[in-house]
């Protein structure tokens, strides 16, 4: 039993030696795919700015033919008036031409608006459009960080696990899924020792014989709050001895 408890312990270590690189390891992939997301939502709501702009600016390009075609009609009422020849037809081009110089004041003033209204619209998509370079670059960058972290956290990672099968190998099957299921709920602690009678997964006491049996390294036993299986601290220490001393370690 010693020697199993003691495979139990030492997955245990390893495990909590793998964790904080499984999880930056979980991390890195979400927190990419956050960016590219972030990117992404950028790019559209920029396009869709451009968009708008290039619409302003076709409505801009349109009044400017239509203000074209008034001046031309304002020369040719010009015209008229020059060949006018009754009081009647003088008052008649000069109401026409009240008009067309008065629809003319109007469009000016439109134009106008829709000009500043462009020039601000496209002074923020010139700082969008930065902005926006600035996020790819920096995107790009995290990219390659996060493709070198990678690749030093799955070097780590098998150098911590090397040996971690063969260890499992001696811990009945039961036992190793249990451990494995118990790691899964309790943020990736599956198995901790006892100090002073205290589990120091949860610092819940444990009753005395449980502790006792804990000390001799007699059974499998689970803390009766976290359910984490536990082990004593000399359990490793006490393994070796017994296999250094020729003794396979089991009761
Ligand atoms: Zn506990």
């Amino acid at each position: 039993m010693l020697e199993e408890l003691a495979a139990l312990a030492k997955i245990a270590e390893i495990d909590a030696r793998a964790l904080a690189t499984d999880t930056e390891l979980e991390e890195i992939p979400a927190r990419m795919t956050e960016l590219s997301s972030d990117v992404d939502k950028l790019r559209e709501l920029l396009e869709a700015e451009k968009q708008d702009l290039a619409e302003a600016d076709g409505l801009l390009k349109t009044q400017q033919d239509e203000m074209k075609g008034q001046s031309d009609a304002l020369a040719r009422s010009k015209a008229k008036s020059a060949r006018a020849q009754t009081m009647r037809e003088v008052d008649a081009v000069e109401r026409e031409l009240e008009v067309i110089r008065r629809s003319m004041r109007e469009r000016e003033e439109e134009r106008e608006k829709l000009k500043a209204a462009i020039d601000k619209r496209r002074s923020s998509v010139e700082k969008h459009e930065q902005e926006f370079a600035d996020l790819e670059n920096f995107t790009s960058e995290e990219k390659a960080n996060a493709e070198a972290r990678l690749g030093e956290l799955n070097q780590e990672r098998s150098s911590i696990l090397a040996g971690r099968e063969e260890l499992v190998k001696k811990v009945p099957g039961q036992i190793i899924r249990r451990y494995e299921m118990i790691r899964k709920k309790r943020s990736g602690v599956g198995a901790v020792t006892v100090r002073d009678g205290i589990c120091i997964g949860c610092n819940t006491a444990l009753r005395p014989n449980q502790n006792i049996a804990i000390q001799r390294h007699e059974t499998f036993e689970q803390c009766p709050r976290c359910n984490r299986l536990l082990y004593s601290p000399h359990t490793i220490a006490k393994a070796e001895e017994a296999a250094a001393g020729g003794k396979d370690g089991e009761e």
